[in-house]
């Protein structure tokens, strides 16, 4: 029996695995699904590739922090190749187009030509940006370990970000819209990233795309999944797949057994637990949810969660000619009474695995909340037909307006894969069909979970939630924190990652 289970194999439980297994620690991974990744995932689809994640990835930067972590746990590094786009997104209102450019001088070149009013609010924006790039993810030490010279080095490197952020840190990105006169401007700063998000995060997701530390690796989802599946099994890990964690037994402070729906029991000597939280919970009960989530999960106003429907058709031609992304107003469309008036479309035309020869594909991101999450498990739960049908006829109504703003797509567009909320949560557990953490509103304080829980001294968290905004980056660093957390108690530190060189 190995001396750590990890339970869920989703990046930040490979990650655990990973870190475990190069500390000399021997682990397995205990997965529900058939396979491990979690939400970064990826499956094949009459013909076609369906990568169900990854648009951007924190880290692709060679002297950041995480980039080390990702070369550790072998996604990134030598002859890893890496898609580096000139734009990021582009925003296109009635005919008219910006975008988010990599060159910042650029896109404000083309930011004053479309909307000279706002000058000054142009202005700001991308010095703000350009500050922003000194923000730093730390990737290599949980907090609690970080010494007094690593924190005063963490905050001398940011300096130029904190004016930035005082500023900015109590605006929404809905109330920072209004900013700005010109419509079209309103829309590239509100229309990418739920409104509810503080402004920092555009700010943040730009000034790391400007960076380059924020770019796709080639092969997407499954690339980073697989390679990370095979380290961890090169290095003596060992997965288990179709295991279901059902219910973890306490005695004093030890969790002590871990049952599994198919009636096979485990008694690790310890336990990091790389579940959405909500799983975590219900399997050792509510009575050690902490203060953090408890908070998170009542107020919801403060921290609201949010998913996606991802509808992806497939091209009779190749989509070169397409953006790269796209957000475009069209005629309105609804879904369980909403109305929405805009689409944004995703093309993987770069991706050469991802759509057969001479062929493309599409991906379509509607951005859907809680309530929405209740829509459609309403429907999944009491009419299976209902639901496919509601998916369908939404289908059918986007593939009308794609026609309309891409005459080249009409009559060569067929749908092959939908997904909604209900979706994540049905193979992942993701609460509500989250694929992110909690949402940073500006009404909170920002708090990272410390990866532990009072009472219990042989059992880790990982995971996105941990660390808002959630996303790959804070996976994988949480899977690495968690290891170094073990250790720590253990009095065992200096062998963390004693055998990465060997
Ligand atoms: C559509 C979509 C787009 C995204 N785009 C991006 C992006 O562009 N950039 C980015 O950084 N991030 C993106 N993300 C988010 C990213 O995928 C997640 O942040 C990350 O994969 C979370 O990893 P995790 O290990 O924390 O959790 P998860 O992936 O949720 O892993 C948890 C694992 O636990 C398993 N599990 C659950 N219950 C049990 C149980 N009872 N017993 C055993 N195992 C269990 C699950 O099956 C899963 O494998 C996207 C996600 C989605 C879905």
């Amino acid at each position: 029996m190995a001396s750590l289970a990890i339970i869920g194999g989703g990046v930040s439980g490979l990650a655990a695995g990973i870190y475990a297994q190069l500390s000399g620690i021997d682990s397995e991974i205990f997965e529900s699904h058939t396979i491990v990744g979690g939400q970064c995932t990826a499956w094949k689809r009459k013909g076609f590739h369906i990568d169900n994640c990854v648009h951007w990835m924190i880290g692709t930067k060679q002297e950041t922090e995480t980039y080390q972590v990702w070369k550790d746990v072998g996604v990134l590094g030598e002859g890893k190749k890496i898609l580096r786009h000139d734009y990021f997104l582009k925003v296109n209102i009635d005919g008219i187009t910006a975008h988010v450019w990599r060159d910042l001088d650029k896109m404000r070149a083309e930011l004053l030509a479309i909307a000279p009013e706002d000058e000054k609010e142009i202005k700001k924006l991308i010095r703000a940006i350009k500050h922003f790039q000194a923000i730093k993810l730390p990737s290599l030490k949980p907090k609690e370990q970080m010494s007094l010279t690593d924190n005063l080095k963490l905050v001398l490197s940011m300096l130029r970000a904190i004016p930035v952020a005082a500023r900015f840190g109590k605006m929404s990105i809905e109330d920072y819209a209004k900013c700005f006169k010109n419509p079209m401007l309103k829309a590239l700063i509100a229309n990418y990233l739920p409104k509810h998000y503080y402004v920092l995060a555009t700010f943040y997701m730009y000034a790391m795309f400007s960076l380059g530390n924020a770019d796709l690796p080639l092969g997407g989802s499954d690339m980073i999944t697989n390679r990370m599946r095979d380290r961890y099994l090169a290095l003596g890990g060992k997965i288990s797949c179709r295991k279901k964690a059902i219910k973890l037994t306490v005695d004093g402070t030890h969790v002590t057994q871990i049952n599994f729906e198919d009636g096979t029991v485990n008694e690790p000597e310890n336990i990091i637990c790389a579940t959405d939280p909500d799983v975590t919970f219900k399997l050792l009960g509510q009575d050690y949810m902490d203060d953090f989530f408890r908070k998170c999960y009542s107020d919801k106003k403060s921290y609201p969660i949010f998913s996606e429907i991802n509808i992806y058709f497939a091209v009779d031609i190749s989509t070169d000619f397409l953006p790269t992304m796209e957000i475009f107003n069209c005629e309105p469309y609804e879904i369980a009474g909403k109305t929405y008036s805009k689409i944004c479309m995703n093309n993987y035309a770069d991706q050469p695995k991802f759509a057969p020869e001479g062929k493309g594909l599409i991906q379509i991101l509607i951005d859907q909340y809680e309530d929405d999450y209740d829509y459609w498990d309403n429907l999944y739960n009491t009419n299976r037909e209902a639901y496919k049908q509601a998916k369908s006829d939404l289908a059918d109504e986007i593939k009308i307006r794609l026609e309309k703003h891409y005459p080249e797509l009409q009559n060569i567009l067929s749908v092959v894969e939908i997904v909604t909320p209900k979706s994540f949560n049905r193979y992942t557990g993701a609460y509500k069909g989250s694929y992110m953490g909690f949402i940073q509103t500006p009404y909170v304080k920002k708090e990272i979970h410390p990866g532990v829980l009072k009472g219990l001294d042989n059992f880790y968290l990982a995971g996105q939630w941990l660390q808002t905004p959630g996303g790959l980056p804070n996976a994988v660093i949480t899977g690495r924190f968690a290891v170094q957390r073990l250790l720590k108690r253990n009095d065992k530190i200096n062998t963390f990652c004693c055998l990465k060189n060997n």
